[in-house]
């Protein structure tokens, strides 16, 4: 048999998942919007309600309540602020490295102010010359007595400004084929943020660039072995990366459901409310079927990961289908809207805007599917 139902345990935690993000992060959802800024509030409750504990190992302060369990929160807050998720998202994607590769000294130093929120944290891997290519990039490390020295510039980083805590990937100025992973700190003599982006959606996050010049970064900050930091930053991305882009849309999705459900049933034509139109049934249909297939895509991925075995293929077909189908849905929403569909009081509009955001992070859908093709032909 194979059962497809969440435990009594991870009901009860979805339950709580939506409780905090309806009553915390929701109120700061308008705020968020309109000065396209984080707001500190919002990191505060995310580190009081423990969302950054949650795949942190418990002897290190964390509950290591594992991905599941972390596909369930970045879902449920998904649903009322994508902006809100993708934070949290890129928080957990820049820890994993220390989780996964850390020394014992790195993980006591790092991961318990990580998991109170007292730290914040990002990845930086994407430069100007192309995210899908990231051998392509320019950062480079040079060694210095013992410490590296490290030039470059990184762009489109989710929480960019307000990141202390930073994985950096570079390449070795003498062997361009070799990259090393480093734990950067904010404050760090030639380490600043750039340029902040204004996006079109996701609005509440923050999206930036971070410059490193002649940033020196002491020997005990390298991650894993020097040289080996594709493996440390792709590990993270191919798993947690993907992984929390999956609860993102799958938050999207629903929220996009919902919304269309309630209109649909309180938009009356011809006498009657739309939700009796089959034109506007079947757009429905298509949005719940595509949720329920995304979870058991995502979900799966998850589960496959917390028993600690390959995830990276599942996560790929996952973060394709799920972010494709929120986009959908987000088109499908703001068509049943009809003109409403296009006044900002109206939450699809803000739904479509953060569809289109959903994307490119962790990878492109075309560059899922080369992974997926890959799995496919293996
Ligand atoms: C909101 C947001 C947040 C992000 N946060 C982070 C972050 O925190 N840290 C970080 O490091 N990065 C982050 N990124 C960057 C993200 O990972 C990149 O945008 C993504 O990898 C794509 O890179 P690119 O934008 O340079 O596009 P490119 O790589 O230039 O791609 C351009 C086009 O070429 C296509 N393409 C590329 N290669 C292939 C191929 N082999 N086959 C077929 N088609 C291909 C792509 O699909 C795309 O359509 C973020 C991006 C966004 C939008």
């Amino acid at each position: 048999m194979i059962d497809f139902t969440f435990t009594e345990e991870q009901e009860l935690f979805r339950q709580a998942a939506r409780e905090f993000a309806e009553t915390k992060i929701a109120p700061k959802v308008p705020d968020m919007e309109e000065t396209a800024e984080v707001c500190d509030d919002v990191i505060e409750a995310l580190g009081e309600a423990e969302m950054m504990a949650l795949t942190i190992p418990e002897e290190y302060g964390g509950l290591g309540l594992g991905y599941v369990a972390r596909l369930i929160a970045l879902e449920e807050i998904a649903r009322v602020s994508v902006a809100t998720a993708m934070t949290l998202q890129v928080f957990a994607l820049g820890i994993e490295p220390i989780i996964q590769f850390g020394s014992e000294e790195q993980k006591k130093k790092y991961l318990p102010g990580l998991a109170t929120g007292e730290r914040l944290a990002t990845v930086a891997v994407t430069e100007p010359t192309g995210g899908s290519d990231p051998k392509g990039g320019r950062t480079a490390y040079k060694r210095d007595g013992d410490d590296y020295i490290v030039n470059g510039r990184k762009c489109f980083i989710t929480n960019s400004h307000i990141a202390d805590t930073i994985t950096v990937m570079a390449k070795d100025e003498e062997n361009p084929d070799a990259f090393s992973t480093f734990v950067l700190e904010g404050g760090m003599e030639g380490l600043r943020p750039g340029h902040k982006e204004h996006k079109v959606g996701m609005r509440g996050c923050n999206t930036g660039e971070l410059i490193l010049e002649n940033c020196r970064v002491p020997g005990e900050n390298l991650l894993g072995k020097e040289g080996k930091g594709m493996r440390v930053a792709m590990a993270a991305i191919g798993g947690v990366g993907r992984g929390g882009m999956v609860g993102c849309a799958l938050g999207l999705q629903a929220a996009c459901l919902e919304a269309s459900i309630k209109f649909a049933q309180e938009r009356v034509l011809y006498g009657k409310p739309i939700s009796r139109l089959q034109t506007i049934q079947n757009k429905l249909a298509e949005m719940k079927i595509d949720l329920e297939a995304g979870r058991l895509l995502g979900y799966r991925a998850a589960s496959v990961q917390d028993q600690g075995l390959r995830s990276d293929r599942e996560f790929a077909a996952a973060k394709h289908f799920t972010t494709e189908a929120a986009q959908k849905a987000a088109k499908m929403a703001v068509d049943i809207h009809g003109g409403y569909g296009c006044m900002e009081e109206y939450a699809v509009t803000r739904y479509w805007r953060d569809a289109a955001v959903l994307g490119p992070s962790a990878g492109t859908s075309d560059i899922m599917k080369v992974i997926v093709a890959r799995w496919a032909l293996a």
